[in-house]
């Protein structure tokens, strides 16, 4: 007797066709999102809970704006003053910010006009703060 498929019934057509569609419909595994090896200007911004927080506030100038200071290298460590120094983004503005430690708990003060007349986080405080956490996050995972 030849075999073919018009010799299944409709239970075993239907059998397979949902075989078929279970193999396709079976769920992906989770794909869970591991910390970096390496953190650099584009990824800081996922690891950062400053930066989170700022977003989360709406502080959202000033979180892109620190972001642009990463990417185009403005933030130097100058050892003479103890200090580092935030440079203008190009075409922006033209004045160097300095962004000093302290112990508080912002941890750092800045000499702009947002930061002196609010003495909150200021987009120079966040560039450096991600800019350490990139140095040593890199620093522990060489
Ligand atoms: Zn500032």
């Amino acid at each position: 007797m030849e075999a073919n498929r018009k010799d299944l019934t409709a239970e075993e057509i239907a059998a397979l066709r949902s075989s078929k569609v279970a193999i396709e419909k079976k769920a992906k595994p989770w794909v869970v999102k591991e910390p970096p090896k390496e953190l650099n200007e584009d990824n800081v911004i996922y690891w950062s809970t400053t930066y989170q927080k700022l977003m989360g506030l709406g502080d959202r100038p000033i979180a892109t704006k620190a972001h642009r200071f990463l990417k185009e290298k403005c933030v130097k460590y100058n050892p003479d003053k103890k200090a580092f120094e935030v440079k203008p983004i190009k075409g922006y503005n033209k004045t160097t910010y300095t962004v000093k430690p302290t112990n508080d708990e912002i941890g750092f003060k800045c000499n702009c006009q947002y930061h002196t007349k609010t003495k909150k986080v200021c987009s120079h405080i966040l560039a450096v703060r991600l800019s350490l956490k990139i140095k040593n996050w890199n620093k522990k995972n060489e």
